[in-house]
């Protein structure tokens, strides 16, 4: 039974938290996210990009090692691409944030120095793939570095490397994980499970199992951030996305690639 802090996922619980468009805005005005980008692997960043773009993100900057950059740029004109000896700078730059580490970018102490300085730095941050596992094992050396508004996108095997191999159901689990690391948790699957640390939680049920393919997740990840980059709190930018890339999935139908999840949008956000 759902309880009060219990909710099935869908528009209802996040509509009114969706970013407004104004006829008066500027790009300035819809948020500009950063993605800290492979140098070796480009897809899942790149995958990441435009679904940040497409969900609305104003303007889009991945950060690359110099050998990847034209990779980058040859995705998207309409998107920034530089190299890392800029990360000092853009964490600097109060225009820009949220961060999303883990697309790519290899395990290891350079991706935990990297949340590190998005944290000092003050930006909200937003953990995938890669940025997950340079952690395993360790949650509790995210505890002190995150906030409510940071989310965490692991799949199973990510959530079962970070936080032990656990008894218990997974909603349970993940409603742990988030109040231990106090950040919200996305523990992704057929069902996913978005967990708030302030008891708060969400049982997603509108993906459909073509969404098991390769680079979905990386797509998922660049819609949370997107949307977070338009001020959504963490929670609600969460549960947002996931029902959208659901939604944008189901559009697709058989023969789903990553790529239609990010260009379906289109058709799912014009309806909501
Ligand atoms: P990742 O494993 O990081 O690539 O993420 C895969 C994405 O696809 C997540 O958003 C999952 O929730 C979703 N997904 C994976 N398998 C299924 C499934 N069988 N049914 C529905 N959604 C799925
Ligand atoms: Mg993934």
């Amino acid at each position: 039974a759902f309880g009060p802090c219990l909710h099935e996922n869908g528009p209802a619980l996040w509509r009114a938290a969706l970013p407004q468009s104004a006829a008066t805005q500027h790009k300035y005005d819809r948020g500009h996210p950063l993605i800290r980008g492979g140098g070796s692997l480009t897809g899942a960043a790149r995958l990441a990009a435009r679904a940040a773009r497409r969900i609305g993100a104003g303007l889009l900057t991945v950060i690359a090692p110099e050998a990847a950059l034209s990779a980058y740029r040859a995705d998207w004109p309409g998107a920034m691409a530089l190299p890392d000896d800029r990360w000092g700078g853009l964490l600097a730059d109060r225009r820009i944030g949220p961060v999303l580490i883990g697309p790519g970018g290899g395990v290891g102490a350079p991706l935990r120095d990297a949340v590190a300085a998005v944290r000092a730095a003050g930006k909200s941050l937003v953990l995938d793939a890669d940025g997950l596992a340079s952690y395993a094992g360790q949650p509790g050396d995210l505890a002190g570095l995150l906030d409510a508004d940071c989310v965490l996108t692991p799949h199973q095997g990510e959530f079962d490397k970070l936080f032990g191999k656990g008894e218990g159901a997974r909603l349970a689990r993940a409603r742990q994980a988030a109040a231990l690391v106090g950040a919200v948790v996305v523990l992704k699957g057929p069902d996913t499970i978005i967990a708030a640390p302030d008891g708060r939680a969400a049982i997603n049920a509108n993906a459909p199992p073509t969404l098991a393919t390769g680079g979905t997740g990386d797509v998922l990840a660049g819609m949370v951030l997107g949307l977070k980059a338009q001020g959504m709190p963490g929670f609600a930018a969460a549960c947002a996305a996931v029902w959208l890339h659901g939604a944008a999935a189901e559009r697709v139908g058989a023969g789903l690639i990553a790529e239609d999840v990010i260009d379906a949008l289109l058709g799912v956000l014009d309806r909501l």
